[in-house]
């Protein structure tokens, strides 16, 4: 069989108008093998079909190809039957090389030698085809499928490179055999302010600061034998120049790579922190003073308790409460409040062991925890050092305050077994104390919730007893010395309690104090010795006045002045026949307005006497800055004085109050004796049992008319 020459570029031409995207149409197979009846498909022949751009050259080779482009072999295919994309020599991307083999570019096409010819009858040629035809069409669709693969793959890588180089966590991957870093985004790099060149050269502990080697190294093991599928851990980076901040850890092993890696991803936690720390302070810190407030308090407490119980140990609570804070803060202004709080914290810090906890756990309340205390002793030592520390006054802004204080003490295994309990038993031992108002210290027994209880009940009877009226005044003469003549009475309350009977103010009086009952009955008692004095005198009853006690809550009252005058007017009377007894506390108590509040007072004409003087802490100098009218010695001066010799107080009170043009008053004189000492030192007026008890008002009249 001759083998005639085809026209190589004719065939060429036909071939290629095939569509070998498409499986080969047997038809157009048909005619093709029709109209070349005689077809050598020479070896050194070449079909190929160039596809549109972007596409793939198919090549069907019979003989050796090689593609060159710019005299550069940029593909080669072996000798052999093969349909489909080429292998490549150049390396680089697949996308590349397709670009290479579009129409854009002149391929030149080289032939090799060549050695078996071979001459194909129709059938022969309508297989070759076919293959042809099958195989392109197989290796086409591979070839897309693996392009789009590809291009999604590209899209996702190019969408992991965005995430990894513009997250906010650092990313790093380590080699497990070496425990080197191979890698670490740019986020990593910049927090640890290495550059990535210098990436390889750094270990996990030139970047961790509080990591164990070991325990490190253990992780990695534990991941590369898939024992765990990640390990999370806190610790803090170390910059490259020696500062940390604290990260949360996430590593995991990634096995899709070969050799696999580890994958470290890290979040900065510096801001996290920053928050916890605030929320830590608000919630266990006092933000005036930065002590530890109640909760941490409690739960350190709680661990103490625990601690001690192990070891036979006790705890004790120190409660301290500050009895005349809110009136200093209310009077001096917050500001003063604050710097008071803050002095005093300092003042109990330093006033406390060193192994003591001391916290504040209310406005006016601070406690102490005393953990190694091995009894009650060390717990009073602690009490009495605190109390010693509040004997000089605290100087703010100028002026001198004292604080008062009572310590309450509970402890351990003692009284409660939790921490709250033993916080509740101080916190009741130190209101135990508040009552008496003086500086001083209690522990905690199982009667005091009792009283308190019954406190509480008292208030609610004390309120019950003004609606339904059980009060009454009692009225206790007072004498002027010179003339020898009853001049007025002091107003003493009393309490026909329906089931106790009467009661006598200290029962009662304390407790009405504690809460603004004291206002309604202070009220009630200028109301009543007002309209007694106005009977009195609408009945010629030569007295020149009545004296009312005020309580220092009453004092405090923005309206005291004219609630006073209102109820003076009201009952139809001049001011001048009520006398206001006011103690040294009351003063103290209320420096910034006492002085307006006494002219207002005393421009009205009331008279003002100063009540149990010498007993409270006033200092003399103030004395002549009041615009008071008498000074009444206290009882306890008057009780023991047999001879003026051992009157020594009283005298000098006499003698100070006269140098201040004060007229003195003596309380409690029972006995002729202290009459005539009192008289002889020039004492103005006395009170007390020798001239008679307290009496109602209608037995007053009984007993002293006519005068
Ligand atoms: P105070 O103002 O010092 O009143 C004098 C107290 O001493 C009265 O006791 C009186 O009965 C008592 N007393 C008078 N003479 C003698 C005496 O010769 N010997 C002795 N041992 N005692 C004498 P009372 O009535 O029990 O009052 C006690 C305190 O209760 C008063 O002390 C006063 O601080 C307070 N108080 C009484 N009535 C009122 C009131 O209406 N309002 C307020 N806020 N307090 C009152
Ligand atoms: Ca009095
Ligand atoms: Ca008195």
């Amino acid at each position: 069989m001759s083998t005639p020459e085809p026209d190589t570029n004719l065939k060429v031409e036909l071939l290629r108008s095939l569509d070998f995207f498409k499986p080969m149409d047997l038809e157009v197979i048909e005619s093709l093998v029709q109209n070349c009846e005689e077809i050598i498909l020479d070896p050194e022949e070449i079909l190929f079909k160039e596809g549109e751009p972007g596409d793939a050259m198919y090549v069907i080779l019979y003989g050796g190809l090689s593609i060159e482009r710019e005299n550069t072999v940029i593909a080669k295919r072996r000798r052999g039957d093969h349909v489909g994309e080429m292998s490549l020599i150049e390396s680089g991307p697949r996308a590349a090389t397709v670009k290479a083999l579009t129409k854009t570019y002149l391929l030149k096409i080289l032939k090799e030698p060549f050695h078996n010819h071979f001459t194909s009858n129709p059938q022969t040629l309508m297989e070759i085809l076919r293959t042809i035809s099958e195989r392109s069409r197989e290796d086409l669709e591979a070839l897309d499928r693996s392009m789009k693969n590809l291009q999604e793959e590209k899209k996702i890588t190019s969408r992991l490179q965005n995430l990894l180089n513009n997250t906010s966590s650092e990313i790093y991957t380590l080699d497990p055999s070496t425990f080197r870093f191979t890698h670490m985004n740019p986020r990593a790099l910049r927090n640890l302010e290495y550059q990535s060149m210098e990436v390889t050269q750094l270990k996990p502990m030139d970047i961790i600061g509080d990591i164990d080697p070991e325990e490190f190294e253990e992780w990695v093991t534990l991941l590369r034998s898939n024992k765990r599928e990640e390990v999370l851990f806190n610790a803090v980076h170390r910059r490259r120049d020696g500062s940390f901040y604290p990260v949360k850890t996430q590593l995991k092993m990634d096995f899709d790579e070969s050799p696999p890696i580890i994958v470290g991803l890290v979040e900065d936690i510096s801001e996290l922190k920053e928050i916890e720390n605030k929320y830590k302070q608000l919630t266990f810190y006092d933000p005036l003073t930065g002590l530890p407030n109640r909760t941490l308090i409690i739960d350190q407490l709680s661990s103490a308790i625990s601690e001690a119980s192990k070891e036979n140990e006790n705890v004790s609570v120190l409660l301290i409460d500050l009895h005349n804070f809110k009136t200093i803060s209310n009077s001096l202004g917050y500001r003063v409040g604050d710097l008071l709080i803050l002095a005093v914290a300092k003042q109990l810090k330093a006033a406390s062991p060193p192994h003591g906890i001391v916290g504040r756990t209310g406005d006016n309340e601070f406690i102490t925890v005393l953990s190694q205390s091995d009894n009650k002793t060390n717990a009073e030592d602690v009490a009495c050092q605190l109390l010693d520390s509040f004997k000089i006054p605290f100087s703010i802004g100028g002026q001198d305050i004292f604080v008062g204080l009572g310590i309450g003490i509970s402890s351990f295994p003692n009284n409660g077994q939790g921490a709250e309990a033993l916080i509740e038993q101080a916190e009741t031992a130190a209101k135990h104390l508040s009552q008496e108002g003086e500086n001083n210290y209690c522990h905690y027994n199982s009667d005091m919730p009792f009283i308190l209880k019954s406190k509480l009940l008292l208030e609610g009877d004390l309120r019950k007893g003004l609606e339904r009226n059980e009060f009454e005044l009692h009225y206790q003469p007072k004498l002027a010395l010179e003339s020898e003549t009853i001049t007025g009475f002091e107003a003493l309350i009393r309490w026909n309690h329906p089931e106790r009977g009467l009661l006598f103010p200290l029962d009662f009086i304390p407790v009405a104090e504690e809460s603004d009952i004291i206002i309604s009955i202070g009220d009630w008692v200028l109301k009543t010795a007002c309209r007694q004095m106005k009977t009195w005198l609408n009945m010629d009853f030569p007295v020149q006045n009545i004296a009312v006690n005020l309580s220092g809550r009453q004092f405090k009252k923005e309206d005291l002045v004219s609630n006073i005058k209102k109820i003076i007017l009201d009952a139809d009377i001049q001011p001048k026949f009520i006398e206001l007894e006011i103690t040294e506390t009351i003063l103290m108590e209320n420096l910034d307005t006492v002085t307006t509040k006494l002219r207002q007072l005393s421009e009205m004409g009331v008279k003002l006497s100063l009540d149990d003087f010498g007993t409270g802490y006033s200092s003399l100098r103030y004395l002549n800055s009041f615009p008071l009218d008498n000074i009444k010695i206290d009882r306890s001066f008057i009780k023991d004085i047999t001879t003026e010799e051992n009157a020594t107080i009283a005298k000098a009170i006499v003698s100070l109050a006269k140098s201040f043009r004060l007229k003195t008053i003596a309380e409690g004189v029972e006995v002729e004796n202290q009459k005539a000492i009192m008289r002889a030192i020039g004492c103005d007026f006395i009170q007390g049992y020798l001239l008679g008890k307290p009496i109602p008002a209608e037995e007053v009249i009984q007993q002293l008319s006519p005068l």
